[in-house]
């Protein structure tokens, strides 16, 4: 009887050593998930969810705060040895003027999308065709818009309420995944047409959903023009901070209201999600005006 005790004993044993996933196993999973990560960051800006938000964070002077993300992951070194990152402050007196740059050409179109908690910021991510822009005759897919609270680039010194950021990618077969982002600054004032038509998905990621079917979304409602804006090589402003990436400022200010700023604060826990500036080094900022104006700042 003692020894069938034993045996019996033995194999549950047995069954629990094989049932643990082994470190081949292990390495999978940890492989999905650099895979996952990679496309991620080529994808532009943090694709990181909302589990893995404790990876890294935005207070100054915390152990996982922006001067330190460079220490927190071997893949993410160039957050601390990077000679181009951003964001970076846009001064007027250092940009030259580009009349080669070009209009921006625009071509989007409405497309299927999701609603995503990432755990620092929200984003909508289309997974359908979503149309695209040219720069330099290369054609730059859209694949994802998230927003930063307060801007993350300065013009003149001057921080706005809010950036958002329009990611693209083109696949080059030398070169890879190349990313392009168009930022947009915001101050308060009239609603935004493209945020109007998320209020109820924001208000579902505010209770606690992490991703939402939003149907077709068009990204035309976002107000973006395509005759004056900065233009720079940057990178993510968020880890893996990758280099490489053609940064296009829309040099018009627009206007969100206070409600929908303070919704998608709430969406993110009232978190600030704004990388510090970052330096210029030997970079130039350029900038395209179709004509000479004054005003950039759309009234409220
Ligand atoms: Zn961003």
């Amino acid at each position: 009887m003692k020894n069938s005790i034993t045996l019996i004993f033995c194999f549950l044993l047995l069954m629990v050593i094989y049932a643990r996933p082994t470190i081949a196993q292990e390495v999978v999973v940890f492989d999905i998930l650099i895979v996952r990560y990679d496309r991620i960051y080529k994808c532009n800006c943090n694709f990181i969810n909302a589990e893995d938000e404790s990876q890294y964070d935005y207070v100054d002077g915390s152990i996982r705060g922006p001067t330190q993300w460079g220490n927190l992951n071997p893949e993410w070194a160039a957050c601390k040895n990077g000679v181009e990152q951003s964001p970076i402050d846009l001064l007027y007196e250092r940009v030259n003027i580009d009349p080669n740059l070009g209009q921006l050409q625009i071509n989007y179109k409405p497309s299927t999308a999701l609603l995503k908690d990432r755990g620092h910021d929200i984003m909508v991510e289309w997974t359908g065709d979503a149309g695209s822009i040219q720069i330099n005759h290369k054609s730059y897919k859209l694949l994802q818009s998230h927003w930063h609270s307060p801007s993350e680039h300065t013009i003149d010194g001057l921080r706005f309420s809010l950036e958002q950021h329009l990611v693209h990618q083109r696949t080059d077969p030398i070169l890879g995944n190349i990313t392009a982002v168009i930022g947009i600054l915001y101050n308060i004032g009239k609603p935004e047409a493209f945020l109007s038509k998320l209020e109820k998905p924001i208000k579902f990621i505010i209770d606690g959903q992490t991703v939402i079917d939003v149907g077709r979304v068009d990204p035309n409602y976002i107000k973006i023009s395509n005759k004056d804006y900065y233009r720079y090589m940057g990178s993510l402003t968020t880890p893996p901070c990758t280099e490489g990436v053609i940064w296009t400022i829309d040099l018009r200010v627009r206007t969100i209201s206070l409600n929908q700023l303070e919704s998608l604060r709430a969406a993110v826990h009232d978190a600030p999600n704004a990388r510090p500036l970052q330096p210029l080094n030997d970079r130039k900022i350029f900038i395209y005006k179709l004509k000479h104006r004054e005003d950039y700042v759309e009234s409220s």
